[in-house]
């Protein structure tokens, strides 16, 4: 399908490939290997000549449907899926990055991000230089000869910063570097960043692209040129997404549209209210007039999304008395569920950096990160408003 179906048809239909059996909806393959009709076809199988599947660690049919249906609706050539967020991290890494190469990466990224390029890739050469996600000359200033990768996030967890893409993206091209964006929180609904500058586009479909949190998956998506590499990796190293978290997520995205306008709307308005209580010091919601980056939001993202962070007056202890006092809302730091969630991020998402650090980062004691589901606005206001 065409990039000129809407994005609300493009998740419904596109990448469905019909079986001889006509089925309407997409079927699960759930076979490790294929056969073939000659050892002359299987042989030409083997070594490209003649498209088609091998074995499931390659290709699968239900994966790749799911594959063509998110690269439409990001724009992008192509996409890898992969087992998880983190191994799309990983196999874009892997992929594009070689020893001795220099990372320049947003300083609010995901925890198990920072583990990666700080533990695991730096073991084989590759180091990271982090800067401010939403100061823009910073990231030039970073810049050595061996830069080759961007990595950001937006808007970051907990406290909704954006970054600019665009702007970003201008820098990375000038030296040389490919700009990666962990598009999580938006989705391509709300925000497209290759039609902005980026290079690359990392999805945890575990959060939004699922929706109901049910099984984990990811993708990295880019040009055929750049995404090579990373299939490559992940062809020959395995973290690949299973047939049936793929059919899933096929379902997944045929809601996606509907689901991010929910969240977006509910998260608004729970935001606006909460800004009303007396107890409440801050709240943190590109959507607000009262973000310091509304006017970036509004023009980067479609709407401001379904997380939002508010600080407690009266520090952990307050903070933790909103969440014990709450009947309805999860306690877990998981997100983009139809659920809403609700999580003190002091004490765990950010619990392993030192109290210093978190202070600098912003994520005072206080802070209380809650991800909207689809419930009524008004019962989760009421779950809050107990312990406020
Ligand atoms: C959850 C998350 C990841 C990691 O995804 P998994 O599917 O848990 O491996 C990466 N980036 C962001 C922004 C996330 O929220």
């Amino acid at each position: 399908m065409t990039e000129s179906y809407q994005p609300e048809t493009l998740a419904v239909r596109a990448g469905t490939v019909r079986s001889q059996f006509g089925e309407h909806s997409e079927a699960l393959f759930l076979t490790s290997s294929f056969v073939f009709e000659s050892a002359a076809q299987a042989a030409a199988r083997f070594i490209g000549e003649e498209p088609g599947n091998i074995y499931s660690r390659f290709t699968n049919p239900t994966v790749t449907m799911f594959e063509e249906r998110l690269a439409a609706l990001e724009g992008a050539e192509q996409c890898v899926a992969t087992a998880s967020g983190m191994s799309a991290i990983l196999a874009c890494v892997m992929g594009v990055l070689k020893a001795g190469d220099h990372i320049v990466a947003s300083v609010s990224l995901f925890g198990s991000t920072v583990n990666l390029f700080n533990n695991v890739i730096k073991k084989f050469g590759v180091e990271t230089t982090y800067v401010s996600a939403t100061i823009v000359a910073e990231w030039q200033a970073a810049v050595r000869a061996n830069t080759r990768l961007f990595f950001l996030e937006t808007p970051s967890n907990p406290l909704t910063e954006i970054s600019d893409i665009a702007a970003i993206s201008v820098i990375a091209k000038s030296c040389g570097a490919l700009l990666a964006v962990d598009n999580c929180f938006c989705t391509p609904i709300l925000q497209r960043p290759l039609a902005l500058g980026a290079d690359i586009v990392i999805h945890s479909a575990t959060k939004y692209i699922d929706g109901q949190g049910r099984v984990l998956g990811g993708a990295v998506l880019g040009s055929r040129k750049n995404m090579e590499s990373v299939y490559g990796f992940l062809r020959t190293t395995g973290p690949t997404m299973s047939a049936f978290n793929a059919w899933i997520f096929l379902k997944g995205l045929e809601t996606l549209k509907l689901r991010m306008d929910a969240h977006s709307a509910g998260s608004l308005e729970l935001a606006t209210w909460l800004e009303a209580q007396p107890n409440v010091a801050r709240v943190f919601y590109p959507g607000l007039p009262s973000h310091p980056q509304h006017e970036l939001a509004m023009r980067q993202q479609k709407s401001g999304g379904g997380i939002v962070a508010f600080e407690v007056k009266g520090g952990k202890e307050a903070a933790w008395r909103v969440i014990d006092n709450t009947k309805m809302l999860s306690i877990t730091a998981n997100l983009g569920d139809t659920r809403t969630t609700i999580c003190h991020s002091a004490s765990t998402t950010h619990a392993r950096i030192s109290p210093e650090a978190r202070l600098a980062a912003g994520i005072s004691d206080g802070l209380i990160r809650i991800g909207v589901g689809l419930e009524a606005v008004i019962d989760i206001q009421n779950d809050l408003a107990r312990g406020l």
